[in-house]
């Protein structure tokens, strides 16, 4: 049985509601035991939601599925996912629902989602659930890139169930809580194409229209125009990835948002050493998800979307054809300028240096990087003490410094802006062996290494000398990195 409703909180069944045939309703598993393991009061004052009120019994029990308010209906949602390339027709929550949504302080409809909360009719062979390790993983890189600037869906808890999950060994378990401008992806288009229902598709359309590009309503073809809109907002993504060394893991169509936020904080990682070929996920075996690859996969993916939308393009197949392939032939120029313009901004080049002159210091330096296997982070975090005339932190990096001087000679020359550098080059991003130390720490029972981590990585470009090993690169003996996915 679920408790009684909470008179505080109200959720509304808008994706139940508009797209029936997507939403099979649901309940969350009990929770024996619920703790609260995070929560985060910045996010649930912008959501209207008393943090004193979560942290409370009924708080918990909402938080976890276990409380259901008056008139909502949890579902797990129905999805397909193209999974390494290989279309998997039906896919959906296995493990999460769609609690409902809610309207925030500024009027925006926000979901609110349950990662771990049980078995669902889409669970396969899967128990549902999930470990605190993983659920923790999420929250806290979920909260960096959102610290960032960058585009993700939130962590609102985790809260610790009390029931153990089988893993490699026994695990505690835990259900998050996730925030997101919407839980659609590249998969929810694939899944209503396949039903051959273009009501469906069209009604599926028009809510992503509505909750995430109003303006595409207005276009001569509203249908195209939500192409355009999420073709754009995923290369602008996948270029603040690149920008700070993401690399996603799994970007599997499932894994694609149609909002343009990051989803899905599985086998995730960020580049130490800058490394183009830099493949964290223990399953992918061909680097399919390699850090260079990302704007590729995007396109690719996007490409899918594409053929899901073709029936809603145009009558004549020839012509929506077309207008798909105009639409996906803007994406690479897209994603360069966005790339372009950020690394122009992690060096610090003004606004005003010609166009050649950057794109060819920008191809140095990365060959540099790459050859010198360079922190990524510590690199351009430390290339503003160099604009200051400090330069012996960023020489260091350098097994052979002479031919990073040379580059730095051509650079300095153009006056770079060591104020501007440090407001997009993060301090603080969550290192893999600090995430590792904080998780196992976080498993055994000890939060304390989790909570100072937390803290730098959700305020990283305010350097503070205490924090001074969370700026530090891994240590040596630390890799070669590999994380799991079936978390
Ligand atoms: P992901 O790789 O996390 O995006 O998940 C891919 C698919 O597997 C989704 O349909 C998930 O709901 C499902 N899934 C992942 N882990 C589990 C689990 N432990 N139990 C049931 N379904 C799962
Ligand atoms: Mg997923």
């Amino acid at each position: 049985m679920t408790a009684a409703a909470p008179s505080t909180v109200t959720l509304n069944g808008l994706f139940a509601r508009d797209l029936a045939e997507m939403a099979i309703p649901w309940q969350a598993e009990q929770v024996p035991d619920p703790r609260l393991l995070v929560l985060n009061e910045p996010l649930a004052a912008e959501l209207g939601l008393d943090p004193a009120y979560l942290q409370g019994a009924d708080g918990l029990l909402l938080l976890t599925g276990n409380l259901v308010p008056g008139g909502a209906t949890p579902v797990a949602q129905a999805y397909a996912g193209h999974q390494f390339g290989w279309l998997a027709p039906r896919l959906g929550d296995g493990r999460a629902l769609l609690l409902g949504e809610i309207t925030d302080e500024e009027g925006h409809l926000r979901d609110i989602h349950l990662k771990g909360s049980g078995r669902t009719p889409f669970a396969r062979g899967g128990d549902g659930l999930a470990a605190v390790g993983p659920m923790l993983r999420e929250f806290i890189v979920s909260e960096a890139m959102h610290a960032m600037g960058i585009p993700t869906t939130r962590s609102l808890a985790v809260v610790a169930t009390g029931r153990p999950v089988l893993r490699e060994t026994m695990l505690p378990g835990a259900v998050l809580t996730r925030v997101a401008s919407s839980h659609l992806r590249v998969g929810s288009f694939q899944y209503a194409r396949a039903t051959d229902d273009t009501g469906l598709l069209r009604r599926l359309a028009d809510h992503a229209i509505d909750r995430h590009f109003p303006a595409a309503a207005e276009a001569g073809n509203p249908y195209v125009a939500l192409l355009q809109a999420v073709i754009g907002a995923q290369a602008s993504l996948v270029a603040r990835w690149m920008l700070v060394g993401f690399v996603h893991g799994v970007m599997n169509t499932d894994n694609m948002t149609i909002s343009g936020e990051t989803i899905d904080y599985g086998p995730c990682a960020f580049l130490d050493a800058f490394d183009p070929a830099a493949v964290y996920s223990s399953i992918d075996e061909t680097g399919r998800y390699a850090y260079r690859n990302q704007p590729l996969v995007a396109e690719w993916n996007l490409t899918r979307l594409a053929e899901a939308l073709l029936p809603l393009f145009h009558e004549e197949q020839e012509q929506a054809v077309a207008l798909a392939q105009d639409s996906l032939a803007t994406f690479r120029r897209q994603y360069s300028a966005a790339w372009s313009a950020g690394l122009q901004a992690k060096i610090g080049l003004p606004g005003d240096v010609d166009d050649g002159v950057a794109s060819a210091l920008v191809d140095e330096l990365l060959s540099l990087l790459q050859a010198g296997q360079a922190d990524h982070t510590t690199f351009f975090r430390s290339l503003a003490e160099a604009a200051r005339g400090r330069s012996a932190r960023v020489r260091s990096l350098f097994t052979d410094p002479a031919a990073f001087d040379a580059w730095a000679v051509r650079w300095s020359a153009l006056g770079p802006d060591a104020d501007a550098m440090d407001r997009v080059n993060p301090a603080y991003i969550p290192r893999n062996h600090l995430v590792e130390e904080a998780l196992d720490a976080a498993t055994a029972g000890d939060l304390d290494p989790f909570m100072r981590l937390l803290e730098a990585v959700t305020n990283p470009y305010d350097e503070r000398p205490e924090l001074e090993r969370y700026a530090a690169a891994a240590p040596k003996d630390f890799g070669p990195y590999r994380t799991f996915c079936g978390t």
